[in-house]
């Protein structure tokens, strides 16, 4: 993969394809500006380096123009931050001049997510080289992630670099033992990154309704816990191959229902009964998963231990957190959730990385090869 390295971009206007795609409150104000702020060293090389910039990112999901997926609000913080003006530009065909410029919602225009090579020579027009530090948007192929890399000279940013190095060290040459955390809501969407991991991880520990499946497939009762059936046959077969390497929780909290003031009720074990949701692992769950991490040479986590965002069934994920940045060892945190666990516990800064881009970092773990990443090598 091509980096910032190899390419030439003095008194070049480069197009940098960013990921700003924030969460926005009411009055469109971001409540949270950290992928803007992890652009930053990209942004701050390329302007020593004496380039103009022109940046590109998508915004939620707009069909057509919608002024409320306008990135209006994403220039004016990165004027901010970078201390200089941020110009937006109206549209392709009326970019200002300026030495940073922003295009608006590069999914306002028809063709960007069909990859479309029409509107990728559009892009390419507007500048002299290209970056690509967008790497939550890295596993599609759209016409400013991957059709425009082929038009012009082209590099990852620094932030797109760590990601894919930091995320191929954990499958290429771990330290060891790598423990591979599993959790969240769908263990569907995460059955490859759990086949990856059988081959690659020395122990894998499962939480959150991922688990489920799993209880159901031994045998156990499920109760009303969130538990998807199309997961009982990918959850047999990780059982099978699994072996030794593989560790379920064996006690849970359980609810009557997702709430925070629902009653609540510890069980020991894991079968839940009729009329309880299981929606956290147990305090020994929790321990025994804390030893575990306290040994690892590298630890990989995706998907909260329970609903955490819920304080009754907080516990597992926090001690499941705070165990990772304790740790000496590597720890990588991808997903957006995880990501948000981490935060609301106040443990951002004690993790080696958190990765920006869910998606992107399961399927690049699955050995998936991303579309913008190949576009660069
Ligand atoms: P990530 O975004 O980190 O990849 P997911 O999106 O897969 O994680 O899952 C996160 C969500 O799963 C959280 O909103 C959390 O509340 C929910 N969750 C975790 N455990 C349970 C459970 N036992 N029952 C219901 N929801 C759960
Ligand atoms: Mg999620």
């Amino acid at each position: 993969m091509r980096t910032l390295d190899d390419l030439d971009v003095a008194g070049k206007r480069v197009l940098v394809r960013v990921d700003y795609n924030v969460p926005l409150g009411p009055g469109r104000k971001i409540t949270d500006d950290a992928r803007i702020r992890a652009s930053l060293p990209t942004l701050t090389e390329l302007r020593e380096k004496g380039a103009r910039l022109l940046l590109a990112s998508h915004l939620g999901r707009p069909k057509g123009r919608d002024e409320a997926l306008s990135l209006k609000p994403a220039a004016d913080r990165l004027a901010e931050l970078l201390g200089e003006d941020v110009a937006l530009a109206p549209s392709l065909d009326d970019v200002p001049d300026g030495d940073v410029v922003m295009l608006e919602n590069v999914r306002f225009e028809p063709g960007e997510t069909e990859n479309d090579p029409a509107l990728a020579r559009r892009y390419a027009d507007l500048a002299d080289a290209y970056v690509d530090d967008a790497f939550g948007a890295a596993h599609r192929a759209q016409a400013s992630t991957e059709a425009v890399a082929h038009l012009l000279p082209s590099a990852a940013g620094r932030l797109l670099e760590r990601e894919v190095t930091t995320l191929q060290g954990i499958l290429e040459a771990p330290e060891r033992p790598l423990v591979a955390i599993v959790g969240g809501a769908k263990v569907t969407d995460k059955i490859g990154v759990l086949e990856a991991f059988l081959k690659s991880a020395d122990r894998i520990l499962i939480g959150g309704a991922m688990c489920f499946p799993f209880f159901k497939a031994q045998g156990h009762e499920v109760g009303a816990s969130l538990c998807e059936d199309e997961g009982l046959e990918p959850a047999r077969h990780v059982l099978d191959a699994g072996g030794e390497k593989l560790r379920l929780p064996s006690d849970l909290v359980a609810g009557r229902e997702l709430s925070a003031d629902t009653e609540t009720r510890a069980l020991d074990g894991v079968d839940v009964p009729e009329g309880w949701m299981g929606l956290d692992i147990g305090p020994r769950s929790a321990r025994g998963y804390a030893e575990v991490i306290r040994d690892a040479g590298t630890v990989f986590w995706n998907g909260p231990m329970g609903a955490f965002e819920l304080e009754p069934f907080a516990a597992g994920t926090r001690a499941v957190a705070e165990a990772i940045a304790e740790s000496g060892a590597v720890t990588v945190v991808g997903g957006g959730d995880s990501a948000a666990a981490v935060a609301q516990f106040g443990l951002a800064d004690r993790i080696t990385h958190l990765s920006t881009g869910g998606g992107a970092a399961l399927e690049l773990i699955e050995g998936k090869a991303l579309p913008g990443v190949e576009a660069l090598s």
